[in-house]
Parts: structure tokens; sequence; C-alpha cells
């Protein structure tokens, strides 16, 4: 059979549209669908390719992205591509120190805005539960150092989301990550905040003493005067915080739009209800509990 030939549909007259408007803005919801024209991606027609790890070239996983949209989220590639260098001319990059499965949660965020990397809990084994389980923490600062290298500020916006919602889900908190954030990051940035947050508020920075948690047991000089200043900083306001007041409780606090919109607060509410003030349901635990790579602890 045919196709039928799409008719064109008949403008809307202007007395329709105002009765529309009228009778249904008073509890009209917020438009999550339809976007303005203005903002509509151009995503070109150039690709771009991130060759990952090493060994012959065909043979290495290779990522493929518009090259336009690649630029508006990392100001690596934006960089990159507009310089003398050969990745300008050539459009491929070599990044054989990448982790494929790292790169690949980057790769999704791109052109979905989201991360995957919640597995679901298995029914029958609890054990394969607690692997699933460490392997999206220590996948997180992963993400967000991967996010430093490419400057990439949205997508450690998101990382960051992503740790406070594992956190509130979980009531656990990461104990093991000063080390690895530390060496992995030059600079003051958001997770380096955050984890200095996590010890000194969550834990009036009782477990910075040996013995006490692994950060403390090969502490960084500079995560150790991090966390000393942010005391004296906050001082008995610590004491006073109750859970739902923690700094973390408004994740736009650790984003980077500084005054700006909050990129992740016009999508859909499992991201923009971490980017708002919210009261976990019971009381921090505390216990701990240790992972193969990063520690985590347990707050029972
Ligand atoms: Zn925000």
């Amino acid at each position: 059979m045919a196709p039928t030939t799409p008719k064109t549909p008949k403008k809307t007259s202007p007395a329709k549209r105002v009765l529309s408007t009228t009778a249904s803005s008073p509890a009209s919801p917020i438009s999550r669908v339809r976007k303005a024209q203005r903002d509509a991606p151009d995503l070109g027609r150039e690709m771009v390719f991130v060759l990952l790890g090493s060994g012959p070239k065909d043979l290495r996983e290779t990522k493929v992205f518009h090259r336009n949209l690649l630029m508006s989220v990392s100001g690596f590639f934006a960089t990159g591509l507009t310089s003398s260098f050969k990745e300008a001319e050539t459009g491929v990059f070599e990044m054989e120190e990448e982790d494929p499965s790292i790169f690949t949660i980057f790769e999704q965020w791109v052109y979905k805005d989201r991360l995957f990397i919640r597995k679901t809990a298995s029914s029958s084994s609890s054990f394969s539960d607690v692997e699933d389980d460490d392997q999206e923490w220590e996948c997180l600062p992963r993400l967000y150092t991967l996010g430093k290298r490419l400057d990439a500020p949205r997508f450690k916006d998101a990382v960051i989301s992503a740790i406070i919602e594992k956190v509130g889900e979980s009531k656990v908190m990461p104990d093991t990550w000063a080390s690895y954030v530390y060496q992995n990051t030059v600079s003051a940035c958001a997770l380096r905040r955050l984890i200095v947050d996590f010890h000194v508020f969550a834990h009036q920075g009782r477990l910075l003493k040996r013995g006490a948690c692994p950060d403390a047991e090969e502490p960084e000089f500079e995560f150790l005067q991090d966390a000393l200043a942010r005391m004296a900083d906050v001082g008995q306001q610590v004491f006073a915080a109750a859970v739902g007041e923690m700094p973390w409780a408004d994740a736009c606090a650790y984003h980077e739009h500084g005054e700006g919109a909050c990129h992740l607060a016009d999508d859909d509410d499992a991201v923009s209800s971490t980017c708002l003030p919210r009261t976990p349901k019971t009381p921090l635990r505390r216990s701990t509990r240790i992972s193969s790579t990063f520690g985590l602890y347990d707050t029972t």
C-alpha cells in the first residue's frame, strides 16, 4: 500500500491560541520535551575519532563523536581541534592512557546527558550486589579525574551530583579517595572540597587519626591541610549541622556553573533532585567497609 501523503496541518488561528493558553495556563506543566529552536545543537557533519589504549591502530577501541558536540563539552578537545596540532587536521586523537570502560561512560554522557553506571541489583546473589556496588564506587572518582583531564565542567558537575546521589542513597561515604584524588588533580577542585567536607562535616574530623580510616593511613599532605583549614573555617558549625544541613545537600555548591543556572536542574527529576536540599530519611550510619581499590566507610 502506498504511503499516504502527509497533509500540511492547518495553522492554528489566533483565537484558538488565546483560548488554549487561557484554559491550560494555571496548571501547565513545565515544558520538558519541547525546547527552544535557538537552543538546538548544531551537530554538523564533521566527526572526531578517539583511539583508546595501545597496540595496532586498527585494533584499538575507537569512539566517534560529532566534532561540534565534543568541542562544546570539552575544553581539551576544543583546544586540540582548533590548534596547530595534527589532531585539528586529522580529527584523530590517540589517548593510550585512557581506560576504555571509563571513557565509554563519558561518550554515553555526551550523547545522553546521563551517567550509565548504576547496576541493577541482583535478586539472587548478595555477593554480586556488593561487587557491583564496589565497581560503581571505584568508577566515580575515575570519572571525575577524566573530566578534569578533558576540561569538561558539565561532565564533572554530573559526576559530583552522582557521588552525592550515591551517598544519599546508600548512606555510605568514601574514606579512601583522598590519595587518589589529590594525586590526580593539581589544584583546588570540587571533588577535593567534597571529600574534605565528608571528613569534616560527617565525621567531624574523627577519622583523621591513624587507624581510624584508610585516608588517615597514607594521607596526602595537601588533603590534611585542606581538612584542617576547613575545620578552622567552620568551627562549631560542624557540631551543629543536622544531617539534612550538610553542605552537599545542595550539589550546586560543588558545581562549576557558579551563579548561572544549573544545567542539571532543567532535566528530569532523577538528576535535578540532587541539586536540591533534601533530608535523608535515616541518620548516617557509622562503621568501616573497605572495597578493593578505593575504600568506603559504611556510616552505621
Ligand atoms: Zn548545579
